[in-house]
Parts: structure tokens; C-alpha cells; sequence
């Protein structure tokens, strides 16, 4: 059978059981059209429908969350963990709280984390969870007493040896911090259960910053890997969260240019460029004040909001998608190229839709997956799990070069598994192999389980 045929076939199958998905499936097809090749190359990988046992969870929970709120009316959400591949150590991966969350969006997110987990080289396996509740206009008596209503199911299938949440979009240390205090009353124990704890109790230096410097320092790398840097460079961000925030940290201390922030309302144009004073003001409007990015304005009137839309007209040299996934189509690909785009390092996950994937590849740029460039952040609840356990804290420099070091590992194993023949790094083929080599082998060891 040629590989067409074999990749297709294999793609029927997981659509015939998984159909309505659809941010699944795209997942799942990214990963098949770059894997599929290399198991057939590889006899110890071949006939053991081994990425037919990765596509399936090995568990997925469903619960509901019933709560009260301010007005005294009772509330019911829906939660989630999707517990997918346990081969490499206890299940980790983030919680997201947006009413746009289902069973597709957590399954694509899950099986993404498998992969971006065996990156990092720390023994962790790959899970995602959350919910449709919306944080946006609660109050913080509501955000609490959701998260216990949540955790009052959740906990009795996590725990620290076993499944290890996360935050992730509308999940901050607000929310772990409710999270966290349920499970120690009601399991009697203190553990490192969550990670993006506060530092008082347990958290580590550096995690509210890693997803973002991580998916600078990768572009960094990628820039390197060509003699260039961020130097002078014009950068364009999408989303104004934690993500986005130290993205944006990182790229003005590298001597970047960041020229937008943007939210679900629409985007900031700041020709000037956003420096750390006015990053500062973003992050208290955003992360104390909980408003909208537009209010950037009031402070800075010289620049624009442009309202419902992305940032990807900007002329740029960068580009670092940091809000959601599929937020860069094809169109947005195109505008960005020819506009003289050289790089784009994804901080969310699967921000670029597939055709916007093909044109990057096509114009041969810097082209970075969320699951290489976004790993900082799993990374360091990584190191933050090692400290638990050393019931010890690392240095803030210690955490940070831990990281560096991870991120340019990273770099280095999609260049093993992802250079073509002519040169061209294909970042993509690269983190789906080099991920899926150790994760295949240890279920290969396991036996079939
Ligand atoms: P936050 O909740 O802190 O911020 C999310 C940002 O994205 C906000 O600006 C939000 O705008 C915007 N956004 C969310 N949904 C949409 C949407 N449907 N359309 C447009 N904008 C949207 O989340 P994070 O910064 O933590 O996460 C951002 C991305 O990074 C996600 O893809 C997440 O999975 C990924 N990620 C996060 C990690 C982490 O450590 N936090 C680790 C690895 C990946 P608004 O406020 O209007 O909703």
C-alpha cells in the first residue's frame, strides 16, 4: 500500500469513530501525515497500530458541576479530563474554563499535550480538562464556588502520582488557588496535585512566565539556527493573557518591537511599540482589573483598537499567535508573507489552521508548532512537580535556565527528526516524531495495556 493510501486509511478509521470532533481530527491529521511515514520506515514501529492506541484516550471523565450564584439561582456546567496517554509518567496537562469548551476541543488539546510533553524530555504524560463555565463577569465568590464544585468531582481522579492539572485559558493562580484548597480539604493531604501554585504554597519561580518566554526563546533559537535575532525586530502578539504578557515581556527585554496585544473583542495597535511600562498597565487591566484590551486606549491614545478582527495585517517580522487555536488562517498566512514575515513561534495551541501551516512551509519561513514552542509552560509545572517532591524551591535564575536549556533541546530534537533534504527545517515533522519516538517506545515496553 503507498503511503498515501496508508495515511488515509488510517485517517478513515479515527474519522468514522470520532466525525463530530472536528478540532480533534485536525490534530490527529497534523501529527498522521508526519508520523505515519516514519513508522513505515521503522519496522519496531511498524504493524502495531501503535498511533491507532495514541488517538485513543485511555480514559475520559464526565461530570457535572452544579453551583450557586450571587443571585442565589443554581447553576449547572458541564466538566471534564480527558486522561489520554499515561506511557511516560502521570497525566498532565491544563484546565481551560470557556464556554466554547467540548469533548473535541479537550480531546485535540490532550493529544497535543502527549506529544509537547514527551518533548520536554520530564516524565510526564498527557491529559486536559475544564469546562463551558465562563469566568467573564463573575464575581470572585462565584469563581470559588465553582472551583470547589469542580474539584468536589475532580479530585478522586487526580492525584500527584497520578494526573497532575494545570491552568490554561481562564485558569490563573485565582483559580488553581480555589482548586488547590478544595482537594487538600477533602483528600486531608498536602501534595503538588496542581501545578501554578502560588509561592507560598508550593508553586515555582518562573511558571507564570514560562509559556511565554518559552515560545520566545524557541524563536530565538530558530532566529539563531539563521544568524538573526530579535534585534530591532517589529513583533506582532495576538492575545493579551498569560501567554501573550510574557511573550511580550520577553521580546521587548530581547530588544523586540511588540506593535499589537489583542483580546476576543479585537486588537491594539501600537505603532510606538508596547514597552514595559505600558505591558505593566496591560497586565493590571487584564489580570486585576479584568477588562477589556480596548481600555489600553484611555491610557495611550496615539493608539488604535481595531475592533472584531486579528492582528495579522500588521506589517511584521514576527509573528507569535498567543490567544486560541485556529486564530491564523490561510488568508492571515498570506498577508503575513507578504508583508515580509520571517518567523512565527505559536504560544497557543494550534493557532494556524492547517492551509496556514502549508503556506508558511511553502515560503520555507520559521515555522514553530505550539506543541515545541508552547512547552515551556508544561515544562516548568514539570520542575515545579520536582520541587514538590524535593519539598525545596530553585532559585528564580536556576528555573529560568532550566528552561532555556529545554526549550534549545527541543530545538535540537526537531532538527533531527524535521530536516529535509535540501536544508529546509520542517519544525512540524520534527516535534511530531521526535514526540512520539519516546512515547511509542515506553507502550511498546508496557506490552499491550
Ligand atoms: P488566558 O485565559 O490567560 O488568555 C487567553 C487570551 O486569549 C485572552 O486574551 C483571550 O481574550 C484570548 N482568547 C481566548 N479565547 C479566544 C477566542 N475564542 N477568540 C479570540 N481571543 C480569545 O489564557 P492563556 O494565555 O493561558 O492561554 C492562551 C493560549 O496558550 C491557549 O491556546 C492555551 O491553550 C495556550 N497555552 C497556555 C499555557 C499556559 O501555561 N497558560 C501553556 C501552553 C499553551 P478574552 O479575554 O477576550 O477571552
Amino acid at each position: 500500500m503507498c503511503m498515501k493510501s496508508n495515511i488515509e486509511s488510517f485517517l478513515d478509521l479515527v474519522k468514522e469513530r470520532n466525525g463530530h470532533e472536528p478540532e480533534f481530527l485536525q490534530a490527529v491529521e497534523e501529527v498522521a501525515e508526519t508520523v505515519i511515514p516514519y513508522i513505515i520506515e521503522n519496522d519496531i514501529y511498524y504493524g502495531k497500530n501503535i498511533l491507532l492506541r495514541m488517538v485513543e484516550p485511555e480514559r475520559v471523565i464526565t461530570f457535572r458541576v452544579c453551583w450557586v450564584d450571587d443571585q442565589g439561582e443554581i447553576r449547572v456546567n458541564r466538566g471534564y479530563r480527558i486522561q489520554m496517554n499515561s506511557a511516560i509518567g502521570p497525566y498532565k496537562g491544563g484546565l481551560r474554563f470557556h464556554p466554547t469548551v467540548n469533548m473535541s476541543i479537550l480531546k485535540f488539546l490532550a493529544f497535543e499535550q502527549v506529544f509537547k510533553n514527551s518533548l520536554t524530555t520530564l516524565p510526564m504524560g498527557g491529559g486536559k480538562g475544564g469546562s463551558d463555565f465562563d469566568p467573564k463577569g463573575k464575581s470572585d465568590n462565584e469563581i470559588m464556588r465553582f472551583c470547589h464544585a469542580f474539584m468536589s468531582e475532580l479530585f478522586r481522579h487526580i492525584g500527584h502520582n497520578t494526573d497532575v492539572p494545570a491552568g490554561d485559558i481562564g485558569v490563573g493562580a485565582r483559580e488553581i488557588g480555589f482548586l488547590f484548597g478544595m482537594y487538600k480539604k477533602i483528600s486531608n493531604g498536602f501534595t503538588g496535585v496542581l501545578t501554578g501554585k502560588g509561592m507560598s504554597w508550593g508553586g515555582s519561580l518562573i511558571r507564570p512566565e514560562a509559556t511565554g518566554y518559552g515560545t520566545v526563546y524557541f524563536a530565538q533559537k530558530m532566529l539563531e539556527n539563521k544568524g538573526d535575532n530579535f534585534e530591532g525586530k517589529n513583533v506582532v502578539i495576538s492575545g493579551s493573557g498569560n501567554v501573550a504578557q510574557y511573550a511580550a515581556e520577553k521580546v521587548i527585554q530581547l530588544g523586540g518591537k511588540v506593535l499589537t496585544l489583542s483580546d476576543s473583542s479585537g486588537y491594539i495597535y501600537d505603532a510606538e511599540g508596547i514597552n514595559i511600562e505600558k505591558l505593566a498597565f496591560v497586565m493590571q487591566l487584564k489580570n486585576e482589573k479584568r477588562a477589556r484590551i480596548s481600555e489600553y486606549l484611555e491610557a495611550y491614545p496615539n493608539a488604535e483598537f481595531i475592533k472584531g478582527k486579528t492582528p495579522w495585517d500588521i506589517k511584521c517580522d514576527i509573528a507569535l499567535p498567543c490567544a486560541t487555536q485556529n486564530e491564523l488562517n490561510e488568508e492571515d498566512a498570506n498577508i503575513l508573507l507578504n508583508n515580509g514575515c520571517i518567523c512565527v513561534s505559536e504560544g497557543a495551541n494550534m493557532p494556524s489552521t492547517k492551509d496556514a501551516i502549508t503556506a508558511f512551509h511553502k515560503a520555507k519561513i520559521l515555522f514553530a508548532p505550539g506543541k515545541a514552542s508552547n512547552a515551556g509552560g508544561v515544562a516548568t509545572s514539570g520542575l515545579e512537580m520536582t520541587q514538590n517532591s524535593l519539598r525545596f524551591n530553585w532559585t528564580r535564575e536556576e528555573v529560568d535556565l532550566k528552561l532555556k536549556d529545554i526549550m534549545s533541546n527541543i530545538h535540537d530534537a526537531c532538527i533531527e527528526y524535521g530536516k529535509d533534504e535540501d536544508g529546509y527545517i520542517d519544525y512540524v515533522k520534527g516535534a511530531n516524531i521526535a514526540g512520539f519516538v519516546k512515547v511509542a517506545d515506553a507502550m511498546l515496553a508496557q506490552g499491550i495495556v
